[in-house]
């Protein structure tokens, strides 16, 4: 079912995704050669809990952590490790969420350690690129297939490939709520968007082809090929103006 926000629930929400893009900009600032996967999450649960929140990913489905982090090849879903450590050169997605008010905020931005290669750069670009061209389409009146297939297209006519498997997702009450939101799609397809609904958009997109795998630790899910991924999240509301971004950092 998918639920439609009243203005005092948009207004309610809006609290945990500013804590949700904050913790994100937290993490992102601590990201260096040498620091570990643990501590960047150590780092963001603390955020999250002294703003009076919790860390929407802890404990849901089993997940061990606050944040994912999802290192080169991992696409989504990385659990955060003492071993892990980050090295120059590396591309780290981060995706967080964090609920208060009875609701949920998720956000996720693929950052650069150090120096990156002019590879992994155009792909950073082009995935934050096709996740506003995403945005652009969460109008009242378009359908959720409008969504995707901007994406898609964007990705595509790049040379890169969306991920198929996971896919974006209604926002609110809980962490997960319909309607599921794709990458890919055709124009004009699917669930018709009315204002009031508040989705996760969020393109994973590939160097290499689209498919991916699940290590047996259940979470980690990395490109089938060993192609470098990126990942971009927003929580957006389709409001009478068009769509909005709640997920916007104030630190
Ligand atoms: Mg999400």
């Amino acid at each position: 079912m998918i639920s439609v926000k009243t203005n005092r629930e948009l207004a309610l929400m809006k609290e945990a995704c500013r804590i949700s893009a904050n913790a994100l900009k937290v993490a992102g600032q601590a990201i260096e050669p040498g620091i570990s996967t643990k501590e960047i999450d150590d780092i963001v649960r603390k955020y999250i809990q002294k703003q009076g929140a919790t860390p929407s990913f802890l404990g849901y489905g089993g997940f061990p952590a606050s944040a994912c982090i999802s290192v080169n090849h991992v696409v989504i879903h990385g659990i955060p490790s003492k071993k892990q450590k980050l090295k120059n050169g590396d591309i780290v997605s981060v995706d967080v969420g964090a609920f208060i008010n009875g609701f949920h905020g998720d956000n996720a931005y693929t950052f650069a350690c150090g120096e990156i290669s002019k590879e992994a750069q155009a792909l950073l670009d082009a995935t934050k690129e096709s996740l506003y061209q995403g945005i652009a389409q969460a109008k009242a009146g378009n359908r959720i297939g409008d969504i995707g297939h901007a994406v898609q297209e964007y990705a595509e006519s790049r040379s890169y490939s969306v991920v198929r498997d996971f896919v974006g997702h209604g926002v609110g009450a809980k962490l997960h709520e319909d309607p599921s939101v794709p990458n890919y799609g055709k124009a004009g397809r699917g669930v018709r968007l009315v204002s009031g609904m508040v989705i996760a958009i969020e393109p994973m997109i590939t160097a290499g082809g689209y498919q991916v795998k699940v290590l047996d630790d259940d979470w980690t899910t990395v490109t089938a090929d060993g192609s470098l991924a990126a990942h971009f999240e927003h929580t957006v509301a389709i409001t009478p103006d068009g769509p909005v971004i709640m997920t916007i950092p104030d630190i």
